[in-house]
């Protein structure tokens, strides 16, 4: 039987309402609305589509948005400087500077700059250290988002074998956290990874964030299992993840489609950190109770 297709453009689409609804609630009670500054540094075409699509999810949430664009030949240390101020700023909850940045800016350690409550791409090292350690804080989108698609399908992840192809910080790192944090059993695979394919067939759950067209063939699924597809890979025959699909589907239980599946979860995920910033930030500043 041909597996379920997991629809993360409906999902993604409830959790932008949800997250619509609850800004709308916040404002009525009296709070400024959430604010997302984005940065971007160059021209960089597909960077500004990117830059573009989380602008026009902001506004359609009601989350007010600050679109930072800088010359391709800006300075890192303005750069800085501007994170630095948006860090201050208090209309501002969420920073996200948009990679990859030009070579005479850094962006991996201008990332490190931005203040850990407002870093609502998860990517700092403090987010990074706080996910590792299993304590509170903002998650990167995309794999948040996969669990957030594991969640509303009801994939039972206790004691449950979950293999993960890639170990980026982006994706690979983080999804095995929270998948290790659902109490499932974990492997990370990577580049030097021996018998990939053996190891795949373990798997109940199967995250694939590669970067290689169709890399995970169908007979390296086993039966029944879950299938998460977070490649994007342009082709000359159009947007591929890193499964084969059609093959994957023979034997898998769900699987995510490409496109239509992970991608539209991220920018939803990115809207609902920009408000648990909000609410995060509101607290801290709240006095003690006493
Ligand atoms: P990345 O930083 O390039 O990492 C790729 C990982 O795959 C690395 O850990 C690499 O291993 C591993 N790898 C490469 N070739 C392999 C092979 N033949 N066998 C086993 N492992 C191999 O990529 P990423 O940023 O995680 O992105 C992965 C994919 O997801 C891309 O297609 C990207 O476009 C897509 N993506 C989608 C979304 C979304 O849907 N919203 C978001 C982010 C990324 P080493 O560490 O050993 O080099």
């Amino acid at each position: 039987m041909a597996a379920r297709l997991i629809d993360g453009k409906a999902i993604a689409q409830a959790v932008r309402d949800e997250v619509a609804r609850d800004v709308a609630e916040w404002v009525a009670a009296g709070r400024l609305a959430p604010g997302l500054a984005t940065v971007l540094v160059g021209d960089d075409p597909a960077s500004a589509i990117y830059v573009n699509g989380k602008q026009r999810a902001c506004a359609e949430v009601g989350i007010t948005g600050f679109d930072h664009r800088l010359a391709h030949d800006a300075a890192h240390a303005e750069v800085a400087e501007l994170l630095r101020e948006l860090g201050e700023d208090p209309r501002v909850s969420g920073i996200l500077l948009q990679l990859p940045t030009p070579a005479q800016v850094d962006g991996a350690s201008l990332t490190e700059l931005i203040a850990p409550h407002k870093d609502v791409d998860g990517l700092t090292p403090l987010s990074a250290g706080l996910l590792a350690k299993g304590r509170p804080g903002l998650r990167p989108c995309t794999p948040s988002g996969i669990m957030e698609l594991l969640r509303r399908h009801d994939v039972a992840l206790e004691g449950a074998e979950a293999v993960v192809v890639g170990r980026s910080d982006l994706v690979g790192k983080p999804i095995g956290a929270l998948l290790l944090a659902a109490n499932a059993t974990v492997t990370t695979c990577h580049s030097r990874t021996r018998e990939l394919a053996a190891v795949c067939q373990r798997a109940d759950v199967l995250v694939a964030a590669v970067g290689v067209p169709e890399l995970v063939r169908g007979d390296w699924i086993a039966e029944g299992a879950v299938v998460i597809d977070v490649g994007m890979n342009r082709t000359a025959a159009g947007l591929v993840g890193d499964v084969a699909l059609a093959a994957a589907r023979e034997r898998a239980r769900m699987i995510t489609p490409v496109p239509g599946g992970v991608g539209p979860m991220t920018i939803a995920m990115l809207l609902r950190n920009t408000l648990e910033a909000a609410r995060l930030q509101a607290a801290d500043a709240a006095p003690a109770a006493r």
